[in-house]
């Protein structure tokens, strides 16, 4: 863990609501200037504190230029704070939305720059603590931003300029007030897009005290932002590795999930696995007052109450090393599809060097060290597994490096599949997929890597998995379909394949359909969860050194055979499982 850089982080870290986090809740300004009549608010706010334990309020004085002045700002904190709930500053840095999406605020003439100053300032002058919600990006192309852009890209510019608002800004102003403040960046949960709008997970956690990550998926077919639900677990650890010790939580709303109220405690459910300190939820008003979500606060209170009764009992959270540069890009949240799919991963922004098993999806290829690494890894007898886009992406000094595979431009639509008996020598069996998919073909070369398993084609068949040795590891090639969704239209067999690459080092690994999630700590705890519409049968293979299975919810032992344990699972519900 870093060194915690000041006192208002470590007093927030002795102060929890619950056994094993704190929960807050976020006060948009447009909230908080409505609350005028204070005994009307309560009957309203109980709502959410008769159900949840509440032991923070984040309060915002500015967003899309509504202000709250500090009057108000004043009156509302000690409102919060006769009820024992603590409290801290927040702001939202975009402009009106002008009906153009959500637009930031322009830091290249002075308007933007005095409003990011002014509300800095009046939150320092209020609170020891506060965030900036996910607003923080940088999307204008005004015609000034167009000058100072250069002839840098778009990313760099605005990479650059973020640096330069949050030391002479942002900081600069908080600090010359508060020296003591606690100052929070919270990342949006669309870590893919980082860089083209200015976010860093290098120069910002850096710069700021603190920082917090949004967990929010919604539906995945039918948001806006094709969100497996993995990554509100995903994004948790990602974002702990860019800030170890210093990622103060996860945050999530109700936004379109009232189609199915298990995918909105889902959110907090996966932020809470992934180690959360605190949940923060968003936001006042839609959950007092917005009558599309009056049930969430009662089922909010039964989720904290179930995950508070066995989160202190599991130890660190473990799974491959999926390694993810800051400044990588590609294979838009695969490593989310594949948690859907019942990998467990541990994500790292730095390269795993002490890693038995590692990951490295199309986003790692923009490591230009990247070769250098894996060959490092490799020969210390390391497990690499590799996707089809990495392939593609790394292109000739993949070939050259390691094995002559490349990403033909031919593609193949298939539905049936084998896997293989005897470690590629021969491919075997016939298991359908519930739909035909498209997959990119991969070029290889016969009798020097081997196929653990393909996709039949007519007179032909393609790979799904490759897998070579080098050096005293062993390099595996996983083909990731057009869309990486259908990733869930490979049948459990080849699934099962996909899931022993990743299990070396895992307590236990899934033999399963897709979207069975499984989560892994180092005390040999496991989770297992379903996202499928029905019951299923799942099997559980476990590690050698276990013989018992004990349900810790429920208290039960489950009888195990030949290292298996297979049982009925219901859709939404979290199985928590003591391996010995
Ligand atoms: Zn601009």
């Amino acid at each position: 863990m870093e060194k915690i850089r000041n006192k208002s982080i470590a007093e927030r870290m002795n102060k929890m609501s619950y056994q094993n986090f704190n929960v807050s809740v976020y006060c948009p300004v447009s909230n908080i200037n409505k609350i005028t009549d204070f005994e009307d608010f309560d009957r309203k706010f109980k709502l959410l504190y008769g159900n949840v334990k509440i032991g923070r309020a984040y309060l915002e004085c500015y967003r899309g230029m509504e202000w709250c002045d500090k009057e108000q700002l004043l009156k509302v904190k000690s409102f919060f704070e006769s009820k024992g709930i603590a409290t801290s500053g927040g702001i939202t840095t975009c402009d009106d939305s002008n009906n153009e999406g959500f637009i930031s605020l322009c830091y290249s003439t002075e308007k933007g720059q005095e409003i990011l100053k002014k509300a800095v300032t009046l939150n320092a002058e209020v609170f020891d603590e506060l965030i900036f919600d996910d607003f923080y990006f940088l999307n204008c192309r005004c015609e000034a931003c167009i000058k100072q852009k250069g002839d840098r890209s778009w990313s760099q510019f605005r990479l650059d300029q973020k640096k330069w608002i949050t030391e002479e800004i942002v900081m600069k102003t908080a600090k010359e007030i508060n020296p003591d403040i606690n100052v929070i960046v919270k990342y949006p949960q669309w870590y893919e897009d980082y860089n083209e709008t200015g976010y860093d997970l290098k120069m910002e956690p850096a710069l700021f005290d603190s920082i917090y990550t949004g967990t929010e998926t919604r539906n995945p077919t039918y948001a806006q932002q094709h969100l497996p639900k993995y990554l509100s677990y995903f994004v948790m650890r990602y974002l702990e590795s860019a800030a170890p010790g210093r990622n103060l939580g996860g945050w999530f709303d109700p936004y379109e999930c009232t189609y199915n109220i298990t995918s909105y405690l889902e959110q907090g459910y996966l932020t809470l696995f992934g180690k959360a300190k605190e949940v923060t939820l968003f936001c006042l008003d839609s959950l007092i007052k917005d009558s599309d979500y009056r049930t969430f606060p009662p089922a909010l209170g039964q989720m904290f109450e179930e995950v508070d009764s066995y989160l202190g009992k599991l130890g660190k959270p473990v799974g491959a090393a999926a390694y993810r540069p800051a400044y990588g890009r590609g294979e838009n949240n695969l490593h989310n599809y594949l948690g859907m799919c019942g990998v467990p991963m541990e994500p790292c922004i730095d390269y795993p060097e002490q890693a038995k098993v590692i990951f490295l999806a199309e986003s790692a290829a923009d490591d230009t060290l990247i070769a250098e690494k894996m060959k490092k890894s490799l020969i210390g007898g390391a497990d690499v597994i590799v996707t089809s886009g990495f392939v593609r992406k790394l292109g000739d000094i993949f070939k050259k490096e390691f094995v002559n595979v490349t990403y033909s431009s031919r593609k193949a639509i298939v539905r049936d599949y084998a896997d293989t008996k005897n470690n590629g020598v021969s491919v075997s069996g016939r298991y359908s997929g519930d739909k035909e998919i498209l997959i990119p073909q991969l070029d290889y070369c016969t009798n020097d890597i081997w196929e653990l398993a393909a996709a039949y084609g007519t007179d032909n068949n393609f790979p799904i998995v490759l897998r070579l040795s080098f050096g005293a590891g062993r390099l595996s090639i996983i083909t990731i379909p057009d869309n990486m969704g259908d990733l869930y239209h490979y049948p459990e067999k080849v699934l099962n394949v996909i899931r022993n690459l990743f299990s070396a080092e895992m307590p236990a690994s899934l033999e399963a359909p897709s979207k069975i999630q499984l989560f892994a700590y180092d005390n040999d705890k496991i989770i297992v969860r379903s996202d499928l519409d029905y019951y299923e049968s799942v099997t559980l293979h476990l590690s050698d050194r276990f013989t018992v299975v004990r349900d810790m919810i429920k208290g039960v032992e489950i009888p195990v055979k030949d290292h298996r344990v297979t049982a009925q699972i219901t859709p939404g519900v979290n199985y928590v499982l003591e391996l010995k």
